[in-house]
């Protein structure tokens, strides 16, 4: 199809690759020149929407004039978050590798939703998923030669929806998937350290149990869920009548990257009068990464008997946004919980049960082929390299830990076991606070905060986090944020 300018519209093959090649040179060049920008950007609420067409064209525009608009109106609308000097949040890292995986992804266009509807989109990624069971010194129950399994969900908040979701189902004899929680008779509640990330809060309300059935537990100086007070909350919850179904462990707050103790935790979890256990899910969102190291296996350590665990290798593994690895010890209890089977699924690979469908692993029906770029970042970086990643970001860490202890005007909130450096000034809140501000008008350096107060100091901080793990950060990049943190 002609348009009148002449362009092709839409593309056809030959204008595709004409405009798919000059696009990976976009990209090239994005990353190229990324550090010569500053982290932030420089936009202000409404102006990017004001240069945009109030209506969609009726008729198509040539391509380039749609990269034209890419450059100009939204480009300083972005966040720089593969600039090396991001220290802000978590590390959102989106190798090569990964952006082709999931080029080829869109280019196949494939629905992964039943085993039938594309093999390789479930054979990869349980095969996958198994991989990362053993690269990462998980226990064997999640594997899917053995009872569990792992699943791709888009997002930890999703990985937990699912996990509370089936822990409900579980504690209720799967009776409120039929009659809804009325016909539970029971009043379910969880449990989870008051430095838990907001999804276990939101999950709760989501599957109709409510932010008040979610008992948050204080932690230690730490960050680690104080085991004495879920114990004893516990203990009371049932001594009242409620019914104890779901504990989320923490392997890294999202705040100062405090550890609970899954090990102490999944005993407690065992160890009821009831016959049923209570369901311990582990969300290592971001550290989760660091297992792939012998040395940092401290992240996985306990989980032999946990229900479900999941890691977000769209944070410090190489793989982009969206890729949450989730892995469960009985498989049959999440299929159990989230299967429905309509007439126009039905087929004769369902039917077998010989075959994985993950549209029963998830929220969604649909679901696109993510193993890919897992597997092409896999099977292109290998263990090795990836190690060396977490490595060399926890050692850079662990160097600006060191500077800070020794500085007059700084102080460590906690000390960081991985990447995560937190840090006050000894002047308070106001002086931490300004320090931020000077940090993030650099430009060239970008760091976030968070506020944290252990139970027993019964009054909260304000935290500055440096969170050092973008691909392309280097030890001159954080030179570069110690100069700034220096200065008194
Ligand atoms: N859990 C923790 C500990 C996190 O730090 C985060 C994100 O910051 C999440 C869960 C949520 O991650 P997602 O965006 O994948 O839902």
């Amino acid at each position: 199809m002609h348009a009148p300018d002449g362009a092709q519209r839409p593309l056809n093959a030959a204008s595709f690759r004409a405009h798919g090649y000059a696009l990976i040179d976009w990209i090239a060049d994005y990353r190229e020149t990324l550090s010569s920008r500053d982290v932030n950007h420089a936009t202000t609420p409404g102006a990017i929407r004001a240069q945009l067409s109030a209506c969609a064209p009726e008729t198509g525009e040539p391509f380039d004039a749609v990269m034209h608009d890419l450059d100009s109106i939204l480009m300083p609308g972005i966040t720089h978050w593969q600039h090396p000097g991001w220290f802000a949040y978590f590390p959102a890292n989106s190798s090569y590798e990964s952006i082709l995986g999931e080029l080829a992804s869109a280019g196949l266009g494939v629905q992964g939703m039943l085993w039938s509807t594309s093999p390789a989109c479930t054979e990869l990624e349980t095969h996958v998923l198994d991989w990362l069971v053993h690269a990462l010194g998980l226990p064997a129950q999640f594997l899917s030669t053995n009872t569990g399994g792992g699943v791709l969900q888009d997002t930890a908040s999703s990985a937990v929806l699912v996990a509370i979701v089936a822990a409900r189902e579980r504690a209720t004899n799967f009776v409120s998937d039929a009659k809804g929680l009325a016909g539970a008779n029971s009043a379910l509640v969880a449990y989870s350290s008051d430095q838990s990330h907001s999804s276990i809060e939101k999950a709760m309300r989501i599957a109709g149990l409510g932010k008040d059935a979610l008992r948050l537990i204080p932690c230690d100086a730490t960050g680690s869920m104080r085991m004495d007070l879920l114990r004893a909350r516990i203990a009371e919850d049932r001594a009242s009548g409620y019914t104890p179904f779901f504990v989320n462990a923490s392997i890294g707050t999202t705040g100062v990257n405090g550890f609970d103790d899954v090990g102490a935790i999944s005993r407690l979890c065992c160890v009821q009068s009831s016959a049923k256990p209570i369901w311990l899910h582990v969300d290592a969102a971001m550290s989760g990464t660091a297992a792939l190291c012998p040395e940092f296996r401290f992240v996985v350590e306990g989980t032999e008997r946990a229900d479900s665990w999941c890691f977000n290798p769209h944070k410090w593994m190489p793989v982009n946004f969206d890729c949450d690895a989730m892995f469960v010890a009985d498989r049959s209890e999440l299929v159990r919980a989230l299967s429905v089977l309509p007439e126009y699924l039905r087929n004769a690979a369902t039917d077998s049960g010989n075959v994985i469908d993950y549209r029963d692993w998830q929220i969604p029906l649909g679901r696109r082929f993510r193993a890919l770029k897992l597997w092409f970042v896999l099977r292109s970086w290998g263990l090795v390299a990836l190690r060396n990643l977490v490595r060399e970001h926890v050692a850079l860490a662990q160097d600006l830990a060191a500077r800070v202890q020794s500085s007059s005007h700084l102080q460590l909130v906690v000390q960081p076991r991985l990447n995560l450096v937190c840090i006050t000034h000894v002047e308070g809140d106001a002086a931490t606070q300004a320090l931020l501000e000077r940090v993030n008008a650099s430009g060239h350096s970008f760091v976030s905060h968070c506020r944290f107060g252990a139970a027993n100091e019964g009054v909260d901080r304000y935290v500055l986090r440096v969170s050092i793990g973008a691909l392309a950060t280097k030890r001159e990049h954080v030179e570069q944020l110690w100069n700034l943190l220096a200065i008194h």
